[in-house]
């Protein structure tokens, strides 16, 4: 884990003042490393019968893609609003200033499904929590488990998770 810790970058006061941002570029552009993160991902999951791994835009679609296929299940998409082409359900969720949106496709998913939320990183969690409504509100599926590469401990975003069992890889 550690040797994974070292292929990300601290990159200060990005994108505002006060923020420490965690760059995951070195380690996706480092093939053992992105390797090893996704195989950690399939270990995890291999005997849960996943149907769906729902990626959020834009990088958790990285990781979301790259664990459907391990896993050999589908990927759905949870994006920002507009972005979707057909039908959508949506969630409003507080920013620090004003607010924003996460949709999802009316028929992402079919009922009773297994279903595995991936993120790159949980911060705040406020993103996560609008997801995790989303889902939970408009469909009838079993949610096992919400997973992050990276979780910022100090922001103590999990709290803000309901319920939902949370796997993250890394802790800041
Ligand atoms: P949050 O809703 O605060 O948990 O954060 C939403 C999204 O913003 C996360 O999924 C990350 O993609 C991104 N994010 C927030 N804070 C950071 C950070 N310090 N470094 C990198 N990404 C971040």
């Amino acid at each position: 884990m550690e040797t994974l810790k070292s292929v990300i970058r601290d990159i200060p006061d990005f994108p505002k003042e006060g923020i420490i941002f965690k760059d995951i570029t070195p380690l996706l552009s480092n093939s053992v490393a992105f390797k090893q993160v996704i195989d950690t991902l399939r270990d995890r999951y291999k005997n849960n019968r996943v149907d769906q791994v729902v990626g959020v835009e834009a990088r958790g679609f990285i990781f979301a893609s790259a664990l459907a296929y391990a896993l050999g299940c589908g990927v759905v998409m949870v994006r920002k609003p507009g972005k979707l082409p057909y039908k959508t359900f949506h969630k409003k969720y507080s920013l620090e200033y004003g607010e924003d949106n996460v949709e999802i496709h009316q028929d992402a998913f079919e009922k009773g499904q297994n279903v595995i939320i991936i993120d790159d990183v949980l911060a705040t969690g406020g993103t996560l929590a609008a997801c995790i409504e989303l889902i939970n509100k408009n469909f009838e599926v079993d949610l096992l488990e919400v997973g992050f590469l990276i979780e910022l401990d100090f922001l103590k975003g999990r709290e803000n998770l309901g319920k939902v069992p949370i796997y993250s890889m890394m802790h800041f």
